[in-house]
């Protein structure tokens, strides 16, 4: 399978599309692409410049209904002839002919105003009006730069005849149009109106809005091109509309099928008629990247890519539709009714988007433009009138404000499961399922939905389909030490834990305690240079909606802050669906109740709440712990050194320095909060043994345990300088403990103990010189479990329990073991 462009065709066409033509720089950017180009002929069609018919068909609105029109003209005349000064070395002749094309479109707006009702010709004469404008400036600029290109106004060649299918060209009145027309302008390539043709007695008319891919495809085929190359601002065919799915990725081939059931279902990148004149001559259609034309783009042909990955190509949306249901237990087994449905809609010129009928006939259900709603239930009204008098059929209902969500790719025949991945991710994303249908081709399914659910549909679909199942969309709360410490880690461990694990984590929302930033993931920008950018307006609130809202398949909030307002949040968030993974104490130690309500609201969602780093940092203590109950293991006591800060502070306390002086270098060290008594009181490992107690099963709050504060009482409540400068107070009582406990053979250790029966208590205590506790280094934590099974010789977990980085990976641990138990294989 190519997709490169086969090498000089002997005719090659290009249509350029409104944002490929947005400005004078766009236009000149074209013309370098067209004139590199070296096939032998050539034709380029072009669309209006970006956003002109829609000013058109706005402007013709405002004159029917008497408004001011006048302005809006002057500045769509404006923007063509300074286009045309900036583009034109000698821009005379055009800006002349630009004049005389919107005096006629003031014109026809002047009839119009006059008229106030416009008949469909004057409309197709000022709709199209953008197309002849483009046109012209393209077709100078290349003269001008040399290029030999003659320019055609589809009106004078292209013959069509609006029927209920759409235009339909009448090939062999175009086919001699054009032959008379060459006959005067021989020349190998031509630029060539889009969107507009003529009727059959010769009036402008046009393909319809966004046409002019139809255009191309229709003058390809008239020119007898080998290659159609549709340019437009994205890189091709993308598996859904980018705009409402930001993953959306390109995709390098389609068959005519695929590309078919896409566009009629909306993909807004390609006009659907654009296939019928491709498909009848298998002419190659390129979809591609003006501004990236390095890029192959997608290729539609016959073949498609069978090479390609899923079964599943591309998914659309289709909007402003409405259902129309029949229902009836007098339809049960009547031959004939839907035939009746199909027969009185056909009548009523009411086009089926996607019908669908349950095997058991009670209803038949219809999806038709919501503009049709009212006149198709009219006609089923009408068409059952008999049965619902005698109420065989009980009614007739309309729903609007209903969208059709498809999934198209021709590898859906015969492969299993597609339609219950499509289901599945339907119902997490909590999407209603009104109606479904799939066509006997297997190439596509459909199903409708309210529109308000619409594009998150369309998110957890694609995610579905396209995205590694452990895609976890990320925020991280509270970048001070520990969180950025975490967020280079992650940063750096993305790469490698995608390719090798398949876990592909998406960092969407950064906060910090005054502000938020809410973003879509991109590798390669730095956190810190998010950080730099002015945050987006929204509370936490605001940030969990913005993680939900890109419907990845998991949502994680990482909590670095020490806030108990954040933790206050807990229980919405988890509610949600959205895993919590922190290292801060507040919620594993604080309010019963608020505890209680996070356990609840994650056994509903299944969400999952993780805190290892709140108790040794980096050190697997609660996952040991759970280990060991979950194995059903029964614990007798816990006992620990949690806390590395007073670990520090009592291993390096011999006698000969003070302990104040310790404190001061504690201090300086970084080991200490800055406030010193948040250690000393001993209330950061009450929290710690509450969070462990809790594990247990306990029902334990800071207030039940006892707390040993090493800071004198009168300097409890001091503020922070008065406490430093009166450290060394704590000197004299803390050499008499450390002398009284080196007289019985012991040494002073800060410790915390837990029992079953829930005794918890936190105190400096005097332990014999061969105990475990008493060889530990620096800032080392350590726990020991004394179980039923380890009863003689307590299990013990040892190591550095404090410092940002360790904390860090302590949280990162967290979100591994999380991405595990989503299936990912570690
Ligand atoms: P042009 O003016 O070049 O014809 P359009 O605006 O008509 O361009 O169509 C291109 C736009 O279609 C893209 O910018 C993109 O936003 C939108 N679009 C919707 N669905 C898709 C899809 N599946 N693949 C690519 N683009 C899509
Ligand atoms: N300019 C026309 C439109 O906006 C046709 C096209 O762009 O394809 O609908
Ligand atoms: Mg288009």
């Amino acid at each position: 399978m190519a997709t490169l462009p086969s090498a000089s065709p002997s005719c090659r066409a290009h249509k350029f599309g409104g944002s490929s033509l947005a400005d004078a720089s766009c236009i000149r950017h074209v013309a370098d692409l067209v004139l590199a180009d070296d096939a032998e002929r050539q034709i380029v069609i072009t669309s209006a410049m970006q956003g002109t018919t829609d000013a058109l068909v706005a402007l013709a609105k405002t004159a029917a209904s008497g408004g001011h029109w006048h302005e809006p003209l002057t500045r769509l005349r404006q923007r063509h002839l300074d286009t045309a000064q900036a583009l034109l070395a000698r821009p005379e002749a055009v800006l002349a002919q630009i004049d005389r094309h919107c005096d006629e479109l003031a014109a026809l707006l002047h009839a119009v105003a006059l008229l106030r009702q416009p008949g469909q010709a004057a409309l197709d004469r000022i709709h199209g009006m953008g197309e002849v404008l483009s046109t012209l400036l393209l077709h100078a600029h290349l003269r001008e730069r040399g290029g030999d290109y003659a320019l055609l106004d589809a009106r004078d060649v292209l013959v069509i005849r609006q029927t209920d299918l759409g235009a339909l060209v009448d090939w062999d009145a175009s086919a001699r149009l054009l032959a008379d027309w060459r006959r005067a302008h021989p020349q190998r390539r031509v630029n060539i109106t889009g969107f507009i043709a003529r009727d059959p007695d010769g009036f402008p008319t046009t393909l319809g809005r966004n046409g002019s891919d139809y255009s191309a495809a229709i003058f390809a085929s008239l020119f007898d091109a080998d290659e159609l190359h549709l340019w437009s601002d994205v890189d091709g065919v993308l598996s859904a509309d980018p705009r409402i799915v930001p993953e959306a990725v390109p995709l390098p081939a389609l068959s005519y099928c695929e590309a078919c059931e896409l566009a009629y279902f909306g993909a807004k990148v390609i006009h659907p008629q654009t296939l019928t004149p491709a498909i009848a001559r298998n002419l190659p259609i390129l979809m591609r990247n003006t501004f990236n034309p390095a890029f192959p783009g997608t290729r539609i042909d016959a073949d498609g890519d069978h090479a390609g990955r899923g079964p599943v190509k591309g998914l659309t949306l289709c909007s402003q539709l409405a259902l129309v249901c029949l229902e009836g237990t007098g339809l049960i087994g009547v031959p004939g009714t839907a035939e009746r449905v199909f027969a009185a809609l056909h009548a009523a010129r009411i086009s089926v988007v996607m019908i669908s009928q349950g095997s058991s006939e009670h209803s038949i259900c219809c999806v038709v433009r919501d503009a049709d709603a009212q006149a198709a239930c009219d006609a089923l009204k009408d068409a059952f009138a008999r049965e619902l008098a005698t109420a065989q059929v009980q009614g007739v209902t309309v729903q609007t404000g209903i969208s059709v969500l498809a999934a198209v790719g021709d590898g859906m025949a015969g492969t299993p499961g597609v339609a219950a991945r499509m289901f599945e991710a339907l119902a997490r994303a909590r999407v209603n399922i009104r109606a479904i249908a799939q066509g006997a081709s297997e190439r596509n399914i459909s199903v409708a939905i309210d529109s308000s659910a619409a594009a998150r549909a369309l998110r957890a679909v694609h995610a579905a389909f396209w995205l590694s199942p452990q895609t976890i969309a990320l925020a991280v709360i509270g970048p001070g030490k520990v969180g950025s410490a975490l967020l280079d880690q992650l940063q750096s461990a993305m790469p490698r834990l995608r390719e090798r694990h398949a876990i592909d984590l998406r960092l969407r929302a950064l906060a910090s305690r005054n502000a938020a930033w809410l973003f879509e993931h991109d590798d390669a920008c730095d956190w810190r240079a998010r950080m730099q950018c002015p945050p987006s307006a929204a509370d936490l609130d605001g940030l969990a909606a913005h993680l939900l809202d890109a419907h990845l398949p998991h949502a994680v909030i990482i909590d670095c802050s020490a806030s108990d307002s954040v933790a206050q949040h807990y229980p919405a968030w988890l509610a949600a669906g959205i895993h919590v993974i922190t290292p801060n104490k507040q919620a594993g130690a604080g309010p019963l109740a608020r505890y209680q309500a996070i356990r609840t609201a994650q056994a509903k969602s299944g969400a999952r709440f993780r805190y290892e780093a709140t108790v040794g940092a980096g050190l697997p203590v609660i996952s040991t712990l759970r280990d060991l109950l979950d194995t059903g293991d029964t614990l007798i006591a816990i006992e620990g050194i949690l806390s590395g800060t007073l670990a520090w502070l009592f291993n390096s306390f011999d006698g000969q320095t003070p302990f104040s002086e310790l404190v001061r270098q504690a201090h300086a060290l970084g080991y200490t909060e800055p406030d010193p008594r948040d250690d000393l009181s001993g209330m950061d490992v009450a929290r710690k043994l509450v969070i462990l107690a809790r594990e247990c099963g306990l029902s334990l709050s800071l207030k039940d345990v006892e707390v040993e504060n090493l800071v004198p009482e009168p300097l409890r409540e001091a503020d922070r300088n008065r406490f430093l400068a009166a450290l060394d107070t704590l000197d004299a009582p803390m050499q008499a403990r450390l002398d009284a406990a080196r007289r019985q053979g012991c040494v002073l250790r800060y410790v915390a103990r837990l029992t079953h029966d829930g005794q918890a208590s936190v105190a400096l205590r005097a332990l014999p010189a061969d105990h475990a506790f008493a060889h530990l280094r620096l800032t080392d934590n350590c726990v020991s479990f004394t179980t039923r099974r380890y009863c003689d010789n307590p299990l013990v977990v040892q190591g550095p329990g404090a410092g940002p980085e360790v904390t860090a990976a302590g949280v990162f641990s967290d979100l591994l073991r999380l991405a595990g138990s989503l299936g990912a294989a570690l």
